[in-house]
This record gives structure tokens, C-alpha cells and sequence, in this order.
């Protein structure tokens, strides 16, 4: 796996309940294996390449979209997908979905 970023988010794992704030894996923002919490820009922090890596697409930076995200429950390991929104600019939320066939899927918001 390439580059990616962190984002923080309380979910409920469908495989056996427990409820916490989990860190899902996406191609969203500078790369930089940075962490980002509620409403935090995901395009503002300082980039640490020479070579900037930006996700899931370059001219983003300001923009509403949204990106696959992937995490696993800490208590039983389950895999889980979630749909990863960004309005203009800023994480605003998660959802967990199903596993998506192209997880560098993304889309306008
Ligand atoms: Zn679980």
C-alpha cells in the first residue's frame, strides 16, 4: 500500500457491536500518514516530500467529495469499508458501507 492518511471516526463494527472511535485508512488529503479528526482540512498541513502525493485526485483541494476508507474492529478483527466525505475541504464524516469492487473509487459530493 502507497501513501495514505488517517481518519478518526466513532463507528459500531456489524460483526460484534463494539461501538469506538476507529482510524480508517484513505487516499484522501496531502499523503502523508497524517491523522484527522472531525472537520479538520485535509489539504492543509505541512508537506513533508519534496514530491507531493495528493488524494484521490489532484485539484481537489477546497472541494466536496468523497473517498473509500478501510479499518478493522480492534476487538474481533473484521475488515470494514467505509464511504469517507470531505466538504470543501474539511472531513466532515463516515459511513460504513460494503466492500467497494474499486477502493480508489471516489466521487463529487
Ligand atoms: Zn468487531
Amino acid at each position: 500500500m502507497g501513501r495514505y492518511n488517517e481518519f478518526i471516526w466513532p463507528v459500531k463494527c456489524p460483526s460484534c457491536g463494539a461501538a469506538e472511535a476507529l482510524s480508517f485508512q484513505g487516499y484522501i488529503g496531502l499523503l502523508q500518514w497524517e491523522r484527522f479528526q472531525e472537520g479538520d482540512d485535509v489539504f492543509d498541513r505541512e508537506p513533508q516530500h519534496r514530491r507531493r502525493e495528493v488524494g484521490p485526485d489532484a485539484g481537489l483541494e477546497g472541494r466536496s467529495f468523497w473517498a473509500y476508507g478501510l479499518g478493522d474492529c480492534p476487538r474481533c478483527r473484521q475488515t470494514l469499508w467505509a464511504r469517507i466525505d470531505v466538504r470543501k475541504g474539511r472531513f466532515v464524516g463516515l459511513v460504513l458501507v460494503a466492500e467497494p469492487a474499486n477502493m480508489y473509487d471516489w466521487g463529487p459530493l
